[in-house]
């Protein structure tokens, strides 16, 4: 095999909980993740000179050392002990900066794209120690899917995937920084925090409802706080019929749950109209 494909998917948190910082810096947290049908497409080919490049349609992207991609296929090679040139190609379609995962995600993508082009053998259970190398989200992006996610995120425990639903996940015209969110998150002062283990509970008994009343995330006290427009988008999606909408991550997208996709695509025309956000799509739930 000379070349082989990979759809990388971008995630949303249904629920997110930070519960305190270890000494190294690190967050302890506590989230529901949930893997959507949002993704980029990912190309990796053998070349004959050595080295690894990365091509992308997206001018802002680092296309070196710097690039998640790159990380992740250098330490494959590392790994493998090979010196074999790799050419990837990403079409990226998960909005950047946003708390999608978009960068774990190819990071994740290539680490099993390349351990199956070079016939690597690696099992499971060390690519997700390679992966949390690379970045705390890379392993749940490796096992995907739904699943409770501990500890800076390596500590993983995969759950059912939560009923049919629809989604519209809208991302403004504005890049956040995770490093910003976390570090002005102040946790001594948090009035109330998610109930992640109802949550866990409601997917676990397909409560749509149970699942959608819960969804809270820690982190919005710091983004919306510094970006309203996030807040004016969650009350757009309400108005627009969602059941709930929240933030992703450490933000700036945000995604309603909708009953289904004919109402997911009537909020999408409604905020296509008064300009809040730049990329705006309907979609739904993937399973791993
Ligand atoms: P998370 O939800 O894990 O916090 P994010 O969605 O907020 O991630 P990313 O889209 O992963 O953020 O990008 C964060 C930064 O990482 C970008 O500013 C970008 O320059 C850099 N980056 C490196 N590699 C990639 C990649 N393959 N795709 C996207 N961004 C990348």
């Amino acid at each position: 095999m000379e070349e082989l494909k990979k759809k990388a998917y971008g995630k949303i948190n249904l629920g997110l909980d930070v519960l305190g910082k270890r000494p190294d810096g690190y967050h302890e947290v506590k989230m529901i993740m949930q893997m959507v049908s949002v993704y980029d497409e990912l190309t990796f080919r053998k070349i004959p000179e050595p080295g690894i490049r990365i091509a992308a349609d997206k001018e802002e992207l680092p296309l070196n050392e710097d690039n998640l991609i790159y990380k992740a296929a250098k330490q494959m090679l590392e790994r493998l002990g090979s010196s074999q040139g790799i050419f990837v190609t990403l079409k990226k379609n998960i909005p950047i900066a946003a708390g999608m995962a978009g960068g774990s995600t190819d990071a994740a993508a290539t680490l099993l794209g390349l351990n199956e082009l070079l016939e690597g053998n690696i099992p499971m259970e060390e690519l997700l120690e390679m992966a949390v190398k690379i970045g705390a989200d890379v392993p749940y992006c490796i096992l995907q899917g739904t699943a409770l996610s501990e500890g800076i995120g390596e500590v993983l425990t995969p759950l059912p995937v939560p009923p049919a639903c629809s989604l519209l996940i809208g991302k403004p015209d504005i890049n956040v920084s995770t490093k910003y969110v976390y570090e002005n998150l102040q946790l001594d002062t948090l009035k109330q925090h998610p109930d992640i283990d109802g949550m866990r509970r409601a997917i676990e008994e397909q409560d749509l409802e149970g699942i959608t009343e819960r969804m809270e995330n820690v982190l919005e006290t710091v983004t919306i706080q510094r970006y309203p427009v996030i807040g004016e988008i969650k009350e757009a999606m309400l108005k627009a019929g969602a059941l709930n909408a929240l933030m992703s991550g450490s933000g700036p997208t945000v995604f309603g749950v909708f009953d289904s996709k004919e109402l997911a695509e009537k909020a999408k025309k409604e905020l296509d109209g008064i300009g809040l956000v730049k990329e705006l799509f309907v979609a739904e739930f993937v399973n791993s």
